[in-house]
């Protein structure tokens, strides 16, 4: 855990991949620009790992050397509704994704659940989901793998996900932390963080469900977005002032309630906006020390 607010990008910025360095220098230059968390993005992969276990374990080293809180994103191909063929593949891309987690010793797996089935009812496919996950859970522990799985709150209103179907999820599977993407539940709800107090409420309602301590170290995910009646369409950055949220208002709600997330920047303009971030709380803070 944690006793600071942390924040970092959701994968290497455009800079970081003109240099073709490997990843493993990543975690220093981001303590160099005074980041520290990482999110590795294995977002397009298969059924195995699709990096070294070497280059894994010298990832995980060096952003430990750098004090980087290293986690993973696991594949968009993941549906965890569904049955069948597609069910036992969606196991196999998480497995991959926690068994690259062990090598570098990743705190959290990201993960987005998947679609909702028209057949049946969400609460079905809720209860499905839990189902599949106990499973993968299992496989996990008899591997020895420690990570937490990180369930995403969910932009489209057509993926389960919504702050409550999270909410049990990890109430129902052990080794599980909720992972609070703000702008999918902005987009989810078309427009529902509108100021600090709708903040505060899902922070409460995560401390009312999972305990203190999880909302204190909470994993989350930050940018602006666009959305239609459907949810989600695209992630923005925090310059796109005609998008929301508004970062100060969740800044406010980190430093009243003294949370200590880890906040990973989805914007287009990755680091740039975790420092934005960063700076936002950080002056914030100043002032409301000095008031007091
Ligand atoms: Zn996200």
């Amino acid at each position: 855990m944690h006793d600071e607010p942390r924040f970092g990008p959701a994968g290497a910025p455009q800079w970081f991949k003109e240099l073709r360095a490997p990843t493993s220098d990543l975690p220093h230059l981001l303590q160099e620009e005074g980041l520290n968390a990482l999110e590795y993005e294995a977002v397009r992969w298969g059924c195995t790992p699709q990096i070294k276990q070497g280059d894994a374990e010298r990832l995980g080293k060096n952003a430990r050397k750098s004090d980087v809180w290293l986690t993973i994103h696991g594949s968009y191909y993941v549906n965890l509704l569904s049955k069948n063929e597609t069910l036992e593949a969606s196991k196999r891309r998480l497995i991959a994704c926690a068994v690259a987690a062990k090598w570098m010793n990743a705190h959290t797996i990201v993960f987005h659940t998947g679609y909702y089935t028209k057949k049946q009812s969400h609460k079905k496919d809720l209860q499905n989901c839990i189902e599949a996950l106990k499973g993968i859970l299992e496989t996990m522990q008899s591997m020895n793998i420690q990570a937490n799985l990180g369930p995403e709150t969910a932009g489209k209103l057509a993926q389960l996900g919504s702050l409550g179907e999270i909410l049990t999820i990890c109430e129902e599977v052990d080794q599980t932390q909720p992972v609070i993407d703000w702008a999918h539940l902005h987009a989810r709800q078309r427009g529902g963080l509108r100021d600090a107090n709708d903040f505060q409420r899902i922070v409460e309602s995560i401390e009312n469900r999972l305990g203190t301590k999880t909302v204190r170290n909470l994993h989350c995910h930050f940018s602006h977005v666009e959305y239609t009646f459907r949810g989600e369409r695209r992630h923005h950055s925090l310059n796109a002032h005609r998008y929301g949220p508004k970062f100060e208002s969740l800044a406010d709600v980190i430093i009243n309630n003294n949370l200590h997330p880890v906040v990973i920047s989805e914007s287009p303009l990755l680091d740039v906006d975790a420092k934005k971030m960063r700076n936002i709380v950080y002056q914030k803070r100043r002032t409301s020390f000095i008031i007091r």
